[in-house]
C-alpha cells in the first residue's frame, strides 16, 4: 500500500530483536506472493485470493495489515489491468487470460510489519504489457540497489525515475513508497522520482517500503467512488512492485519480503 507522507528529515532505525520479527513478517508476505502467482489462473475472483491470502496469514500467526486500515475492508489489495493500486477485492473480479493483477499485502508478526506487491501476468498477456512489468520491476531493483547505507533517499527514488525514462512509460506521482515496521505507514514518503531534496541519508536498520507504478500510457490516475481503487485516466494497464528491504549493518539492503530460495525476479531485463 502506499500512501502520501509528509516528507521527513529523519527515518526512525529498528533494533535487532524488531529485525528479526519484520523478517518473519516478510517471510509470511513472501509465502503469500508464491501463493498469489499459483492461484492468479482464469476463474479465479478477487475474492478467492484474498480469502486464501488472510488464510495463509493467519495460519502463520500474523494479522492482515490491510485489513482495518483506514477502513481497508480486504488483507489484499487487487488491482487488474488499469487498476493502479488499493483494488477491493470481490466475488465479481474474475480473473481472465490476458489479464495482470497487482497484488498488495502487508503482515504483521508480533506488532512488526512488512509489505510488499506485484505484478502478476494471467495466462497468456501480450508482450507490450509484459514491458510495463518487466519495467517496473526493474525499477525496483534499481531503487533497492541505491539503499545503501550513506546514500540519500533521493538517490533511491532518482533509480525509479531513471528507469522509467529507458522506457518511457507513465511514472505515477501521487503515490509511492515509505519507511515501515512499527506501522505500516512511517515517514518519509519516498517519491517514485527527483523532488530537488535528497532527504536523510539512509543508516542500518531504516527499514523502507519501496514501490514503482509505472503505467503503459498516462500518469494521470483517477481515484474512483469507492474512495479506494487507482485507475490510470486512460484506461492503460499498470504494474506496481514493492519490497521491503533493510539497510544492514554492511550497508546495503537486505529484501525482507523474497522467499529464501528465490525467485528473486520474475522479470529479469531482457533489452540488449
Ligand atoms: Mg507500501
Amino acid at each position: 500500500m502506499g500512501i502520501q507522507l509528509s516528507s521527513s528529515t529523519k527515518i526512525n532505525k529498528k533494533s535487532r530483536h524488531d529485525i528479526k520479527l519484520m523478517r518473519q513478517a516478510g517471510l509470511i508476505v513472501a509465502k503469500v506472493h508464491a501463493l498469489m502467482r499459483e492461484m492468479a489462473k482464469p476463474g479465479v475472483s478477487t475474492l478467492d485470493l484474498d480469502i486464501a491470502a488472510e488464510a495463509l496469514i493467519r495460519e502463520e500467526k500474523a494479522l492482515p495489515t490491510f485489513k482495518g486500515y483506514h477502513g481497508f475492508p480486504a488483507t489484499l489489495c487487487t488491482s487488474i489491468n488499469d487498476r493502479v493500486v488499493h483494488g477491493i477485492p470481490c466475488a465479481e473480479d474474475v480473473l481472465k487470460d490476458g489479464d495482470i493483477i497487482s497484488v498488495d499485502v502487508g503482515a504483521t508478526y508480533q506488532g512488526m510489519v512488512a509489505d510488499a506487491a506485484l505484478t502478476i501476468p494471467v495466462g497468456k498477456v501480450d508482450e507490450a504489457t509484459m514491458r510495463v512489468l518487466q519495467a517496473t520491476e526493474e525499477a525496483l531493483y534499481a531503487s533497492i540497489a541505491q539503499a545503501r547505507a550513506g546514500n540519500y533517499l533521493e538517490d533511491v527514488s532518482g533509480a525509479v525515475e531513471d528507469t522509467n525514462l529507458t522506457y518511457n512509460f507513465g511514472l505515477v506521482k501521487e503515490y509511492g513508497g515509505h519507511s515501515v515496521g512499527y506501522k505500516l505507514h512511517e515517514e518519509p514518503f519516498i517519491h517514485n522520482y527527483r523532488t530537488g531534496v535528497r532527504g536523510p541519508m539512509l543508516q542500518a536498520g531504516n527499514t523502507l517500503a519501496i514501490e514503482p507504478m509505472f503505467c503503459m500510457g498516462t500518469d494521470k490516475v483517477i481515484t474512483l467512488e469507492d474512495g479506494w481503487t487507482v485507475v490510470t485516466s486512460d484506461g492503460s494497464p499498470s504494474a506496481h512492485f514493492e519490497h521491503t528491504i533493510l539497510i544492514t549493518e554492511e550497508g546495503d539492503a537486505e529484501i525482507l519480503t523474497c522467499l529464501p530460495s528465490g525467485p528473486f525476479r520474475y522479470f529479469p531485463p531482457t533489452k540488449a
